[in-house]
């Protein structure tokens, strides 16, 4: 199913590329510069009608526009590297003109809200924004070698991704992908539910008793194991009790991504973790919710 982020108002599909991905697959970000003022719409119609094999998942424009050029289940060809970008979200951002490479604001602001976006709702991409540049070597070596990069961050650079022939993203995007990383991870710590909160706790006490539903651990543990948890989330305090019955299941509910809860006699609030009374609930009662955000 085509995927789009609620941050484009529309799409302009060129379906160039290397075709399907599993969503679970993206691992990168590559930024690119248009080159050009353009709207997002503008430049998602100059991809379609350029009359060459290339694409791109979003487009950006000065106007802080976006639109999707290729879905994000499919593999854009932006980067001069089909292998990356299969695993990559490319994203063309406008300049403040055709030759003057500066990102205009509402552009990077845009940026930084699809970036948000991406982050929040791909877990393989590691729950932040990390540009390191000391990736650049390990990157023009596996284009060299035609393998897949081994980097510490998931910002890359066409200059790197092409093997140094282009040097987009131009120096101003380069210099801003440090602040445009911080204010992507300050907006990421903010918008975390309590939810969230709890789910990164159990990911990192990660003892093997619970196990992942869409990329994210779900709350299957004995009692000890989610207090533990609820305290590294500073949900509740050491020391201070939580109601869990029977010294079984804490299960999660969060109504704002799942549509159906099965236990739905029980008075669910945007957010809430809710403990079941001594219930077990068993991993296929899990995968059973149904995911709606
Ligand atoms: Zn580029």
């Amino acid at each position: 199913m085509p995927i789009i982020s609620k941050v484009a108002q529309g799409e302009c599909i060129k379906q160039k590329g290397s075709g399907y991905r599993s969503p679970s697959d993206i691992r990168w970000i590559i930024p690119h510069h248009m080159v050009a003022h353009w709207t997002a719409m503008f430049a998602a119609k100059y991809f379609l009608n350029n009359g060459l094999d290339n694409s791109v998942n979003y487009c950006i424009g000065y106007d802080g526009s976006c639109v999707c050029g290729l879905w994000e289940d499919y593999g854009a060809w932006t980067s001069s590297n089909a292998l990356v970008d299969h695993y990559s979200v490319t994203i063309e951002c406008s300049d403040t003109s055709a030759t003057n490479y500066t990102i205009p604001e509402m552009t990077k602001e845009t940026l930084i809200e699809l970036m948000v976006d991406l982050i929040q709702r791909y877990p393989s991409l590691g729950g932040k924004a990390v540009f390191d540049p000391s990736d650049a070597s390990e990157v023009m070596l596996a284009k060299k070698e035609g393998r897949l990069p081994n980097t510490k961050g998931n910002i890359l650079l066409h200059k790197w991704t092409s093997g140094g022939t282009t040097s987009c993203p131009g120096q101003d995007m380069i210099d801003n992908l440090p602040a445009i990383c911080a204010e992507v991870n300050r907006r990421l710590e903010a918008r975390k539910t309590k939810i969230d909160k709890y789910m990164d706790a159990l990911a990192e006490l990660g003892d093997g008793r619970y196990h992942y539903y869409d990329g994210k651990a779900m709350g299957i543990g004995c009692s000890e194991y989610t207090r533990l948890a609820l305290v590294k989330a500073g949900i509740i305090k050491e020391g201070e009790t939580f109601h869990a019955a029977s010294g079984n299941v804490g299960v999660l509910a969060d109504t704002t991504r799942f549509k159906k809860i099965p236990w739905s006699s029980n008075n669910l609030e945007r957010g809430d973790i809710m403990w079941s009374n001594g219930h077990h609930v068993a991993p296929h009662d899990v995968t059973s919710l149904k995911v709606i955000g």
